[in-house]
């Protein structure tokens, strides 16, 4: 599996630092709110299980599946949400997790239905977020990193569902897409 990798992005211990932070900014940001926290699965899971367990307030904890990928290295365009019900967040403050921000269809899409679920508040959290014009005019309230706008999988992210386990997160080599 390392063998597939051409370069570290982000690595572990960085990303542990980092995350250190985020979640006394998230703890600053909401005093004394229960929040709902609203992590994306699959690519969100390692992000949200090391963040949150670092956020000393009291929280709950949803998970909710939507694709927006297929399988690939670009995004399909359309974002389905894969649950038959949504975690009930009326009249809730709500903050999203996602693995990375790229195009930003995902987060908005995840957004606007939690407003039309009734949640009050919609904050949003990645981990990565790719430093270009995002299609959809969004922009996370808690970012990790800034990285360039390549393909990247690891701590979390997948390539056809591998390599989430990696503990960095970096870029594939082009013979292993
Ligand atoms: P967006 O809707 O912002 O275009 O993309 C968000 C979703 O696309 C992310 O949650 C993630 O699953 C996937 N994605 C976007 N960029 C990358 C990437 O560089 N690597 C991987 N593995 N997934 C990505």
């Amino acid at each position: 599996m390392e063998n597939d990798i051409e370069r570290v992005l982000v690595d572990e211990d960085v990303i542990l630092k980092r995350l250190d932070v985020m979640a006394l900014e998230i703890r600053k940001d909401f005093p004394g709110e229960v929040l709902v926290v609203v992590v994306l699965l699959k690519g969100a899971l390692v992000f949200a299980a090391d963040l949150l367990r670092r956020v000393p307030r009291m929280l709950e904890m949803e998970c909710i599946n939507v694709a927006s990928y297929h399988g690939g290295t670009e995004s399909s365009g359309v974002v389905s949400f894969l649950d038959h019900k949504l975690p009930d967040v009326k009249g809730r403050k709500v903050l999203v997790l996602d693995d990375i921000l790229d195009t930003g269809r995902t987060l908005k899409a995840v957004v606007d239905r939690l407003y039309v679920e009734g949640a009050s508040v919609v904050k949003t959290g990645v981990l990565l977020s790719k430093d270009k014009p995002h299609a959809e005019n969004i922009s996370a309230d808690y970012v990790g990193f800034l990285i360039g706008d390549e393909f990247v999988v690891g701590y979390g992210l997948d390539y056809q569902g591998r390599y989430r386990n990696l503990p960095y997160v970096g870029v594939l080599k082009a013979e292993a897409q």
